[in-house]
C-alpha cells in the first residue's frame, strides 16, 4: 500500500502525526512556508531572481509554493528530475544544472524541451555541444544552453577562461542551439560554517567567475544568466555583483550541516531556531525493543536516512540529551544521557540528516502542524536520477 492509500483518511484529524507507520517523513508546514518566503523576500530584495533547485525536495508541490513566492523556474539535476516535475506541470524555466550527454538522454532533452517552455541545460564540452545542437535541430525548436564552470573540483564544468570562450564559440555555431549564459556552482565551500572563512573562500572564487564573465564579454559573449550559489553562500553572492540569480535548495528545509553555519555573519551558527532559516524536515520513528538496560531500538536505520552526515539528533519524544547510534538497516539504538527511555510503541522524532538523499528514501512527504497530518505530498521525483 502506498503511504497516501495507507494515510489519507487521517489528513485533518486532530493528533492524527501519532497515528502514521513508521519511519515517515513528516514536514513541518509552518517552518516550511516561512523558509521559502524568507527566500524569496531575500532575492527580491537584492533584485536576484531565484531558481531554487529541486534535487533536494524533489516535490511538485514544494515546487509550485516557490513559483507562487516569485521565483522564476526550478533547477533539475537529471533529465529525470525534469520530467518528472514537468509531468506535474511545474514545466517552465526548469535548468538541468549537470551535462546531459549520452544519446538516450538527448533524446530525452529535445522532448522535454518540445513539451516545455524555456527548458535550459548546462554544457560543459565542445563534443556535448555539437550532440546538443544536432539532435535540437532535428527536433525544430532551438534549445537554450549555459555553460557550466567548473570552481576548482573538477566535477563538471569548463576549467578555464579559454575554454569557457572556446565553447561559447561552439555553441554560437550551432543554429538551433541559443546562448543562455554561465552556471557556476561553488559546492565545497557551502559548509564552511565560519562565516567568514567562507566569505574569504567565495570571494576568491567570485574573482575567478568575474575573470570568465570578462573573457566571455571580450569575446562578444556575455551571459546574458549567471546561474549558481547555494544555501551556504546566498549571502555572500547576493553582495558579489556576478549572480543574475540563485539556485538555492536546502533552505527549504535545512539539515544539520547547514544549522551548524553561520549562515547570516552575526558569528554564532544558526541553530534549529536561531537562523532566518529553521528545521522543517524530519522523521518520525517508533520504539519497536525495550529490551535492554538504558537503551531502546527504533524501527529507523540505513533505510531511513542519509548516512553521509553525523547520525541524527533526536528532537522529541526521549529525554533532552537522547543520542541515536546507526543499528543497521532497520535500526537505531536511542540512549538517554539521563532519564528513562521513551517505552514500547513510542514516537520519536529525529532531525533528518543531509536532506537531499534523506528524501530521496521516501515516497511522500507527511506534512504536519503541530501533531496533525495536514497533507501528503508524493515525492515527485523520487529515484529520477537518470
Ligand atoms: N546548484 C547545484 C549545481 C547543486 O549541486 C546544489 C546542491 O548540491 C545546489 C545548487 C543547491 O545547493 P544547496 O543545497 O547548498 O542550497
Ligand atoms: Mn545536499
Amino acid at each position: 500500500m502506498t503511504d497516501i492509500a495507507l494515510h489519507a483518511g487521517l489528513i485533518g484529524q486532530s493528533g492524527s502525526r501519532e497515528q502514521l507507520n513508521t519511519p515517515v517523513l513528516v514536514v513541518d508546514r509552518a517552518a516550511l512556508s516561512a523558509n521559502i518566503a524568507t527566500m524569496a523576500a531575500f532575492a527580491a530584495s537584492k533584485g536576484l531572481k531565484l531558481r531554487p533547485h529541486a534535487k533536494t525536495h524533489k516535490s511538485a508541490d514544494i515546487a509550485r509554493l516557490q513559483l507562487k513566492a516569485g521565483a522564476v523556474g526550478l533547477c533539475c539535476a537529471k533529465i529525470g528530475e525534469a520530467e518528472a516535475l514537468a509531468a506535474q506541470g511545474v514545466s517552465s524555466g526548469l535548468l538541468i544544472t549537470s551535462p546531459v550527454v549520452s544519446a538516450p538522454a538527448i533524446a530525452r532533452l529535445v522532448a522535454l524541451n518540445l513539451a516545455t517552455q524555456g527548458l535550459k541545460v548546462v554544457v560543459d564540452h565542445p563534443d556535448n555541444v555539437a550532440a546538443l545542437g544536432a539532435a535540437a535541430g532535428a527536433s525544430g525548436k532551438p534549445l537554450e544552453v549555459l555553460i557550466d564552470l567548473d570552481p576548482g573540483i573538477h566535477r563538471t564544468g569548463v576549467a578555464s577562461p579559454q575554454t569557457a570562450v572556446a565553447l561559447f564559440e561552439a555553441i554560437k555555431a550551432q543554429s538551433s542551439l541559443t546562448y543562455a549564459g554561465l552556471q557556476c556552482y561553488c559546492g565545497v565551500q557551502q559548509h564552511i560554517e565560519a562565516f567568514d572563512v567562507r566569505k574569504t573562500a567565495l570571494e576568491d572564487r567570485g574573482a575567478y567567475i568575474r575573470e570568465v564573465i570578462d573573457a566571455l564579454t571580450a569575446a562578444d559573449g556575455a551571459p546574458p544568466i549567471v546561474s549558481g550559489s547555494g544555501t551556504g553562500s546566498h549571502r555572500i553572492d547576493a553582495e558579489l555583483g556576478l549572480f543574475t540569480e540563485l539556485q538555492v535548495g536546502s533552505y527549504v528545509f535545512m539539515d544539520d550541516q547547514y544549522l551548524a553555519c553561520d549562515l547570516t555573519g552575526d558569528g554564532a551558527g544558526d541553530g534549529a531556531d536561531a537562523g532566518p532559516y529553521q528545521r522543517s524536515l524530519f522523521i518520525d520513528a517508533r520504539v519497536v525493543s525495550a529490551n535492554s538496560p538504558g537503551m531502546v531500538t527504533v524501527d529507523a536505520g540505513f533505510k531511513a536516512m542519509s548516512t553521509d552526515a553525523d547520525p541524527p539528533q533526536v528532537v522529541a519524544g526521549a529525554p533532552e540529551g537522547s543520542r541515536y547510534f546507526f543499528m543497521g538497516d532497520e535500526h537505531g539504538a536511542l540512549v538517554p544521557s539521563s532519564g528513562s527511555p521513551p517505552p514500547l510503541g513510542a514516537r520519536v522524532t529525529l532531525a533528518a540528516p543531509h536532506c537531499d538523499p534523506t528524501v530521496n528514501l521516501y515516497d511522500a512527504y507527511h506534512v504536519v502542524e503541530g501533531d496533525t497530518l495536514v497533507d501528503i505530498w508524493p515525492v515527485t521525483a523520487r529515484g529520477r536520477s537518470r
